[in-house]
This record gives C-alpha cells, structure tokens and sequence, in this order.
C-alpha cells in the first residue's frame, strides 16, 4: 500500500483500519501532529460504531502528542496540487469544513471537524461558557486552532467559530442509533468535563515536577477541548 505523505506537515501519515458499516473494512490516513484525516474517497466514510470507539481510543493514546499548527497550503498527496477549501453542513446540524483535491483525489480533515460531521459536538451557551471558564481559560478553536480566552471571548477571534465541545450524549445517541455499546449518561457534561481537564493538568505539572522539568512559569497551554472530551468519552466507554 502507498505511504501518504500528510497534506500538512508532509511525515508520512500511519494507516489505520476501522470497519465500515455496511461491510468489510475502511484505512485511513491519520497524522496526530497536525490532528488529521486524509480520505482516498471524497464521501464520508460510514464507519461502524465499535470503529468510533477505536478512534477515541487512537485518540487517547495520542493524547500527549505534540501538535503542529496546520500549513497553508495544504497539498493533495497524490498529486501535490493545493488542496481547496470547501465547506458543509452536518446531517444533525453544525458546519464543518475539510479540503480537497480537485482531482478528485480524496479530502484531508481535522479531528475536530471530522467530530462535528459526525454529531459528536455541541455549541455552549453562555451560562455553560461561564461555568466553564471558572475551571478553564485558554482554549484552542475547534474551527481554525488559535487560542481563546473563554474568560472573555464566547467565539473565536479569528475564525468566529462558535464554542463547542465533544458530547458524550451526542457520542451515546450517534452509537445508539447502531444500536450499540452504551455510554455512561452523564447530566453535567460542562462541569465533569471541567473537572477532568483541571486533574488532567494536574497530573501533568505533577508528573513535570517528578521528572524536575522546567514548568514554564507563566505560559499557559491552551487546552485543547477536543483532546480533554475525547479522553473524556473514552473513560466513559472503556469497558
Ligand atoms: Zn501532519
Ligand atoms: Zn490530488
Ligand atoms: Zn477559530
């Protein structure tokens, strides 16, 4: 099988099997740096819930990834052209964006975008920004990647992407439509997911300090909502 070069940060993206839903098997090209997708295929692939639920565990096993800001522009793997900004609207509602070859190559998307294609993400109203905020306060735009300050901004300053999270909820009734493995329901996504960023962190200055690595006083990491909710989903369907 041809390596793909990533149509960012050009490493060569690693394969991944996840079963399709009507029958046998789907690979795609993931790269964790830049957070990505390639599909050889233009159209969504439907994949199988127990292949939803082995994304969120390559996506908690990649958790502490290093991540690299996306390139522009991005070039098809295939045939090296630029590839094109396009734009849709998700059948459960929400926009999402993804880039493609006009060649009809295939088209390259975020995890995130991927996550809102698929239902898997809801907007926060205010009140739950505020409740939020109290516990985070540097973000990293689902839409574009720049840091927000949630203690200020209610959308992305430089895409005005709403703010939005990963729901478990969503990530359930998305399975349950398959009639498949149940998660956990939780009525209080916003403040347990808040909760678990703040020990998350915690656990990591922690670790930091045990190996006596400088701390970095004073820059704070934008926290990646995307990565925290899944590593969230995958605590709650993990059996
Ligand atoms: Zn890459
Ligand atoms: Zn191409
Ligand atoms: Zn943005």
């Amino acid at each position: 099988m041809k390596p793909t070069p990533c149509p960012s940060c050009q490493q060569t993206m690693t394969k991944h099997r996840f079963e399709r839903l009507l029958h046998g098997e789907v690979i795609l090209d993931m790269c964790f740096s830049c957070q990505g997708i390639w599909f050889d295929e233009f159209e969504s692939v439907q994949i199988t819930p127990g292949g939803i639920v082995d994304l969120f565990k390559l996506l908690h096993e990649h958790h502490d990834d290093q991540r690299i800001p996306l390139r522009d522009p991005l070039k098809c793997p295939r045939c090296n052209e630029k590839l094109l900004h396009g734009l849709d609207v998700a059948k459960h509602g929400g926009q999402f964006n993804y880039h493609r070859c006009l060649q009809k190559h295939g088209r390259f998307t975020t995890f995130a975008q991927f996550m809102i294609e698929k239902g898997f993400v809801r907007q926060l109203n205010p009140a739950e920004i505020d409740e939020l905020s109290a516990k985070v306060g540097i973000i990293r735009c689902m839409g574009c990647g720049a840091p927000v300050d949630i203690r200020k901004d209610h959308a992305c300053g430089h895409c005005r992407a709403p703010i939005t999270i990963l729901e478990p909820s969503a990530v359930e009734q998305a399975l349950s439509r398959y009639q498949h493995a149940e998660v956990r329901r939780t009525t209080r996504d916003v403040e347990a997911l808040g909760d678990a960023i703040v020990m998350r962190e915690r656990e990591k200055s922690r670790q930091k300090r045990l190996k006596q690595e400088p701390e970095n006083a004073g820059i704070i990491d934008a926290i990646d909502l995307l990565a925290a909710g899944a590593e969230f989903v995958w605590t709650l369907i993990k059996r």
